[in-house]
This record gives C-alpha cells, structure tokens and sequence, in this order.
C-alpha cells in the first residue's frame, strides 16, 4: 500500500480527502482520492504498490476483442478501431509535422496502433507490460516491443515522436518515465499524452462513479491545469491540447452501469451527446483530453 502524505505535483502537506471511489472493474474494494489544496491535484490514496498492482489488471477484457471472433459488437468495435487509428496518425503527422518518422509508443497493448504506423511508413517500437499483449503484438505484427524494465535499451534522442495513449494515468512513477522520453526524444520531437479528464463535465456529473476514476489502476488524475504543471517539472511545455470525442459515450454508458441502471447504454448516449454539446463550447471540459508536448528549450 502507497499511502502519499504530500501532493506528488508540488509537494505540499495540505491534502485533503475527495471522493471515494469503488473498483468496480475487478476487485470491487473501495478506495479514497485525496485531492492538493495548493495545486488542486488529485490522485488516488493508498493504492496497491507496483509488485502487488498486477491482481488488478488479471483480466481477459484488455484483450479479449483482439481475438477476431465474430459478432456485432466485435464488428462495431472493429469499425471505431479503424476510425481512431486513422484519427491518431492524422493528429499524429499534423503534430510532427512529418509524413513518417521514429515513433516509440508507451502501452502498445496488442499492437494495432504501431501495425498502423508501420503501414504507413514509420519506424516505430512498442512498450509493453503485459507478457500476452507483447508476444501478440510480436506473433500478429511482428513488431518490436520491448517491457518497460528495457527501456534504458533505447537510444538516446533518436525519436520524433512518443505516444502514451491512456497510459500515464496507470505509471507508478510518471516523472520517472517523463525523465526517460525527455531522453528520447530528438531535440524537436513531440510526446503525445492522451488523459482521462478529471475535470470534464462527466467527471463532475458522475462523482465516484465516473468509470474513468478507475481505481486502482489509474492513480493520477490529472486535468489541463495539473497537467500542465506536470509538463512544466517534467521539462516540457503544453503546445497543444486538443478533446478526444468519441471516449465521453464509452465513460457515460460504463458510469451509468456502475451507478445501476438498467438501461446504462441508452442513458451513456444520451448523457453523452449533452456532455459533447457543452464541451464543443468548453474543449477543456471535454472528458478525454490530448496533450501534445514539447521539449521546454523549443517553446516561443
Ligand atoms: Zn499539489
């Protein structure tokens, strides 16, 4: 159990209880969110330690859409898939500035994303830490992934781009691997960071059920004020921060399953196309957020 007495952002003291949330993905236990005075960080208090966290992530779901069976949901699922990879090389290239070039990504899961990459040109590595997902994304692609206990195996300041696509949220020690792509990264390389948004209308409006809490597993929950601050210690500065729309309909319909309603998919539409209508005005508000960053030293 990692019980944090100070704010992992700033450091201060003056931390308060927030919410209590239920891992209601797995293991059912509740756990506390502790929220910065100071800053307004918030993250979640007393989580399990690194060697005791993989219990919570013992289950067949990360992959089990990955296994080509047929279906209706597995055939929607496979269409959105498309949909977003095609939407993250676009962001990708307009980011980089660049048609193709060496791309390293955090929590490659199975591979479909740097297949899609590689497919059109770039150089890329995966980083995984999961055994099943790495062998897939080695027998399926036959892509180069390492475990994030390699990372050191990578070449300094070769990268033109790093992509952690809800990932960060899950690292036991964020600065340590913000320290590792500051390393990586060429001098004018860009990391891509995609969020849960803690201070999204959805997170407002679901409380301790918002599914994108999901306790244990994410332990930061940042929001654009308290990420740009983790950029800023990182080494980094915030270029761009741009909403990612299609997540809000996935968090509502999940939030309205763990609050107990029967018709959660129906309502998580719903509610989605309001939290939707409302961010359009407000993007910071948007329930997933991606951040593009860049070296501190190239910023105007
Ligand atoms: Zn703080």
């Amino acid at each position: 159990m990692v019980h944090l007495s100070k704010c992992p952002l700033c450091d201060s003291g003056n931390i308060t209880n927030y919410l209590k949330c239920r891992d209601h993905f797995l293991s059912g236990e509740i756990f506390e969110l502790s929220r910065c005075r100071s800053c307004g960080f918030v993250f979640t208090q007393d989580h399990p330690d690194e060697k005791d966290s993989a219990k919570y992530y013992e289950s067949d779901e990360y992959l089990s859409h990955n296994t080509g069976s047929g279906g209706f949901v597995s055939l929607i699922y496979r269409i959105s898939r498309k949909i977003m990879l095609t939407r993250k090389r676009r962001l990708i290239v307009r980011a980089a500035g660049m048609k193709t070039g060496r791309l390293l990504d955090m929590g490659s899961g199975s591979g479909h994303f740097l297949s899609a990459m590689k497919n059109a040109g770039w150089d890329v590595t995966g980083m995984e830490i999961n055994d099943k997902a790495r062998s897939l994304s080695e027998e399926l692609f036959s892509l180069k992934v390492i475990p994030p206990g390699r990372i050191d195996t990578l070449e300094t300041g070769t990268y033109d781009c790093i992509t952690l696509w809800h990932v960060l949220e899950h690292f036991h020690d964020p600065f340590f691997y913000a320290r590792e792509i500051k390393r990586l990264l060429k001098d004018e390389g860009i990391c891509i960071v995609a969020l849960p948004n803690a201070g999204s209308y959805d997170a407002a409006h679901y409380s301790g059920s918002w599914a994108a809490y999901d306790v244990p597993r994410h332990l930061w929950h940042f929001n654009p004020e308290t990420f740009r601050l983790f950029s800023g210690k990182a080494g980094f500065h915030v270029k761009k921060i741009l909403p990612l729309p299609p997540d809000v309909f996935y968090i509502s319909a999940l939030s309205e399953k763990y609050k107990g309603s029967g018709i959660f998919f129906i309502k998580g539409i719903i509610r989605g196309i309001w939290f939707s209508v409302r961010s359009l005005f407000r993007k910071h508000r948007s329930s997933s957020l991606v951040y593009i960053l860049g070296n501190k030293t190239d910023s105007a």
